[in-house]
């Protein structure tokens, strides 16, 4: 690779030898990261009070991968609606794509939990507790001593104790916090598995923010590593504008007109940066459009003088011929598949039974002939998705027959929730005409008939 592109060739935090290079960004200072801070502080309070909201006595949000249900803004889903959970985080998907293909990296810089974790709770405690970049690099250089150990040591329990709780609120999505109150409150010889768990989970996010970091955005993240096929040179990115900005060079007081570009190659937009990058070299996998160098930019381009965003937000394109097509083919494609998408969800969710009904014949059950009448033994399963309590009652539609429920003779099935019963279905035997016959039972709530259900009936031989 040429030497304008050897910034490629490695990244920021591996060093020569292959060990850790660790990062000691300065502490930003700016309007982006006061905005930045305001629009994380809300996000953080969603994030948490997010499962302890409910509707109807329902989470507003679980991700319960155990028991395989799922409630978005307080819709469940149940396993049996897989098909439109599926439907619903591709559109998911589109829709980050398509927001990616315009915007760049704004959900990696304003929303992501990562960074906000990472650069507003964990990384702040960092600056409180050792100081400023220079600081922290002198603390880890020093011997081991009582100001070493009193830091770190302060350092250690904040960082644990908040992974302690972000572990907390993460359960609570996947268990639903009803579950983990009883967890935290209950003698812990019965919830061993739970507690474990947070124990597993707190160590985890620990790691996470106190030693992998930034390389989760640079190594691991997967939407990282698909910027390169999502942003293109009409795509709005934090971006150095190199033409203003070039030929860089020290500023020289002495001057009376600058006859190099606005940048005076302070290097300020490196130190600050949290991937470690260098914004000047262009577009890079590392940038997660946190802003950082477009609030220190400012402030240098305050001092010396000159206007402001010489890194700002914007596209290559801008950057080049003062334009940016936004509206182009690609973007028109992804909106085209996006609404398809959006369409068919809407479709499919406002006509979702309300009440998913399942009747079987028992298993290993034959018929049984009585005088005037053959029955059947049959099992069913009835998931009411709604909000509502449901009386429900089932009618034979296609033959002239009788049911006979097995247990409680009025079925009520409560708000999100499965209701499993067994029953008898009787047909006179002059109804029957064939060994195994087509049976449609209507599902009735109440006098409405909100499902047409179809099973089968076994009956004699009657060539016998
Ligand atoms: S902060 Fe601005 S002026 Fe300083 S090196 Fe970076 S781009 Fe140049
Ligand atoms: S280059 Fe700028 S916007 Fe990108 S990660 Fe570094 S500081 Fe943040």
């Amino acid at each position: 690779m040429d030497e304008e592109h050897s910034f490629r060739d490695s990244i920021t935090t591996v060093n020569e030898k292959g060990g850790r290079n660790w990062l000691y960004p300065i502490k930003p200072k700016g309007s982006y990261y006061n905005k930045r801070k305001v629009v994380n502080a809300i996000l953080l309070i969603c994030l948490f009070i997010g499962p302890f909201i409910k509707v109807g006595g329902q989470p507003f949000f679980l991700f319960n991968f155990l028991e395989r249900k799922f409630i978005l803004f307080g819709v469940v889903f149940w396993p049996l609606d897989f098909s439109l959970f599926v439907l619903a985080m591709i559109t998911a998907i589109v829709f980050v794509v398509l927001f990616t293909v315009i915007f760049g990296r704004i959900w990696c810089g304003w929303i992501c939990p990562q960074t906000i974790f990472m650069e507003m709770v964990f990384r702040r405690i960092e600056y409180w507790i050792e100081g400023d970049s220079r600081k922290q690099k002198k603390l880890n250089n020093q011997q081991w001593g009582t100001e070493k150990i009193r830091k770190k040591g302060l350092k250690f329990f904040a960082f644990y104790l908040i992974s302690f709780l972000i572990a907390n609120v993460f359960l609570a999505y996947i268990i639903g916090s009803d579950a983990l109150l009883e967890i935290i409150t209950d003698h812990p010889k019965n919830h061993v598995n739970g507690l474990i768990s947070i124990f597993i989970f707190s160590s985890i996010f620990y790691w996470v923010f106190a030693w992998f970091m930034e390389q989760v955005c640079i190594i691991a993240c997967p939407y990282g590593r698909l910027q390169g096929v999502m942003i293109d040179k009409n795509t709005i990115v934090v971006a150095y504008d190199y033409i203003r900005g070039e030929k860089r060079g020290r500023l020289n007081r002495k001057e009376k007109e600058r006859i190099l570009g606005d940048c005076v190659d302070c290097n300020q937009c490196v130190e600050v940066c949290p991937t470690g990058i260098d914004i000047r070299n262009g577009t890079q996998l590392e940038c997660i459009n946190c802003t950082a160098c477009m609030d220190v930019c400012d402030n240098v381009m305050e001092k010396t003088q000159f206007p402001k965003g010489l890194i700002s937000y914007t596209s290559e394109k801008n950057i080049k011929n003062g334009e940016t097509k936004i509206f182009n083919n690609r973007v028109k494609a992804y909106s085209l598949v996006l609404s398809l998408l959006v369409s068919l969800l809407v479709f499919f969710m406002f006509n979702r039974t309300a009440i998913d009904t399942t009747i079987l014949r028992a298993k290993g059950q034959i018929y049984q002939e009585q005088e005037l009448t053959v029955s059947n033994l049959y099992t069913f399963n009835l998931v009411n998705k709604t909000m509502f309590k449901a009386e429900v009652n089932f009618k034979i539609l296609s033959h002239k027959g009788e049911i006979e429920y097995i247990g409680p003779k009025e079925i009520v099935v409560n708000q999100q929730d499965i209701y499993k019963g067994t029953m008898f279905i009787y047909l006179l035997t002059d109804q029957l005409s064939s060994v195994k016959q087509e049976l449609t039972i209507g599902v009735y709530k109440g006098n409405e008939l909100i499902e047409e259900v179809e099973t089968n009936f076994l009956g004699p031989n009657k060539n016998y």
